[in-house]
């Protein structure tokens, strides 16, 4: 089981923050796939597909720890942010 691998903060403002409260961890890849997370609230949102060009440390493996880690969080909604689609999280609550 590989550490996560967080983002170098800070997050980009575009990638939103927190609605609990306002910050933001880092972001976790799955696949193509950005998650940015507070570890505070045990929050998560998705961000977007093939935005950050990934580690070379990265592979299946570790997209699959994360996706453990993150299997925790509660998805949300951000607060601020980009123009992202939010229906389907709408739909959960
Ligand atoms: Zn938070």
């Amino acid at each position: 089981m590989g550490e996560i691998l967080p983002f170098r903060p800070p997050v980009p403002a575009q990638f939103g923050r927190c609605p609990q409260c306002g910050g933001a961890t880092g972001v976790m890849n799955i696949g193509k796939s950005h998650w940015v997370y507070c570890k505070v609230d045990r929050t998560k949102w998705f961000v977007g597909c093939s935005l950050i060009a990934r580690s070379k440390h990265e592979g299946p493996a570790q997209w699959l720890a994360n996706s453990q880690r993150l299997a925790g969080f509660r998805e949300v909604s951000p607060a601020g942010g980009s123009s992202i689609n939010h229906d389907r999280l709408k739909q959960t609550e």
